[in-house]
């Protein structure tokens, strides 16, 4: 039996025309001017059927976008899930290693590890827990944080 193809995650901050930093109240914003645009009781009777079907793709889409982008639950799982696909994008991943081989830095409270570039891979106390993926600071190479279970 196939695996199941992964559906292919949408970039829901740019069907809203907005991005990451885009605050909550200005995304609900966006949202309903887009969501009124292209609500399909607003369009006229006379636009060819492929565009009104383009519409009713586009509506459900940033309908979709608000569902996840403004519950601050969905949102924040969606955030992680970015940051971890940019990673992975960045560069291979170096080394797997568990929190314990990081070094603890008790100014900022964070661990951090040395990157053979001479960077530095650094992850907060309170991000430990959920990150997978540190970045160096410095080249593009990328650990992987083991959790213990
Ligand atoms: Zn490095």
């Amino acid at each position: 039996m196939m695996a199941f193809e992964q559906i292919p995650r949408k970039d829901w901050y740019s069907i809203l025309g907005a991005d990451p930093f885009t605050s909550v109240s200005d995304l609900k914003e966006k949202y309903q001017k887009l969501i009124l645009m292209y609500h399909p009781d607003k369009q006229s009777a006379d636009v060819p059927a492929g565009a009104v079907e383009e519409c009713i793709q586009k509506f459900i889409e940033i309908d979709q976008a608000w569902k996840i982008l403004g519950n601050e639950q969905t949102k924040k799982e969606y955030d992680l899930q970015r940051h971890e696909d940019d990673l992975r994008n960045i560069g291979p991943v170096d080394a797997r290693i568990c929190l314990e081989d990081m070094s603890w830095n008790k100014d900022d409270c964070s661990y951090f590890l040395s990157c053979r570039c001479g960077g530095k891979y650094s992850v907060s106390k309170d991000e430990a827990k959920d990150v997978n993926l540190i970045s160096c600071d410095t080249c593009s190479l990328v650990i992987e944080l083991l959790h213990s279970t």
